[in-house]
């Protein structure tokens, strides 16, 4: 077990972050209005699973705010997967829309893969069709998805060096925790960290995030990563949203992967949840549809 000197934790506003990100943007999106586009988005929706169409709301909200359309397409929970494709391919040739997003996940029993494939790699603006992923491990990004990119861009913004840190990824999922692995380890002057991926099969999971300068959790699991755990220092980034029972007046509350209370004092600087990666996953599926935008007029 590492011993500790007590350091100030240092707190990584996403939501800071976020409006930086708005108030860059909004200069984009005027000079786009000037050429009579609006950056539109449709978000596809399969079934009725409540946390979905909280994250697509709240989402379709924030577009709305900063003057851009989206639209919401619901489509039933027993549509079969060649239905959902059809649905997709529809708005792939509906120019009226830059961006697609199909909420995950899909109902049990839909090919999701098959359902990501179809989306016109052109509107992929979360970064999940196969051609997409494949240019990120080249390091030749088209769309990079939403909660990477904004981890990313959290630590740009608050100056977190890159070059040469071991950063450790809790979690392999294709969201999260393998296209912050890409992105953190691309030969790049601002990447270029050595990575750990860790996993629901990794063995000894302290041995490896007391090593990391920056520490990503992303399992999904409330206070899996405790002050044990880490190294003095270390930059922890919180990715876990899971709702908990509680007896506040919304009856629940968010809770990261990382216990902060027993984190604070030894990481140097912390994301909070709420706060932290949540609104920088929204902010760059904003970015990314203007970027679509962009594109559509230089084509
Ligand atoms: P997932 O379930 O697809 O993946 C979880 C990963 O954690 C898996 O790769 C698994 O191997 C690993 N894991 C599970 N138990 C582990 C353990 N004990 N030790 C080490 N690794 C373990 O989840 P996901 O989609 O990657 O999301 C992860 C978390 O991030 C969830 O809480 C999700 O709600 C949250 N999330 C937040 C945002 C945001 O905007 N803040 C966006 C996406 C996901």
């Amino acid at each position: 077990m590492p011993t500790h000197d007590t350091v100030i934790t240092k707190k990584l506003s996403g939501k800071k972050v976020a409006q930086f990100v708005y108030s860059d943007l909004e200069k984009r999106i005027s000079s786009l209005a000037q050429n009579g586009v609006i950056p539109t988005l449709a978000a596809v929706i399969v079934g009725s699973d409540p946390a979905s169409q909280v994250y697509v709301r709240s989402k379709m909200r924030k577009f709305r705010k900063l003057g851009l359309n989206s639209k919401t397409f619901f489509l039933s929970g027993k549509s079969t997967s060649e239905e959902i494709v059809s649905e997709i391919k529809g708005l792939n040739n509906d120019d009226r829309f830059h961006g697609i997003l199909v909420q995950l996940p899909l109902p049990d029993g839909i090919d999701s893969n098959a359902v990501l494939r179809s989306v016109s790699v052109k509107k992929d603006v979360d970064g999940f069709h196969p051609e997409n992923v494949g240019l990120l491990s080249y390091g030749n990004p088209r769309f990079i998805p939403c909660t990477p990119k904004g981890i990313f861009r959290i630590l740009q913004y608050y100056g977190i060096e890159t070059m040469g840190k071991h950063a450790v990824v809790v979690g392999r999922s294709n969201i999260v925790g393998r296209p912050i692995s890409a992105i953190l380890s691309a030969k790049s002057r601002d990447a270029n960290a050595t990575v750990t991926i860790c996993h629901s099969k990794t063995d000894d999971l302290s041995s490896y995030t007391q090593q990391a300068d920056i520490l990503i959790a992303s399992a999904g699991i409330p206070g899996l990563i405790n002050g044990e755990m880490i190294s003095n220092g270390a930059v922890v980034i919180d990715v876990g949203i899971t709702r908990v029972d509680d007896r506040s007046d919304k009856g629940y509350s968010l809770v990261g992967d990382v216990d902060a209370h027993s984190v604070d004092g030894i990481a140097g600087a912390l994301t909070p949840v709420p706060g932290g990666v949540g609104p920088m996953t929204i902010a760059m599926l904003v970015e990314n549809t203007v970027e679509a935008a962009e594109r559509s007029i230089l084509t």
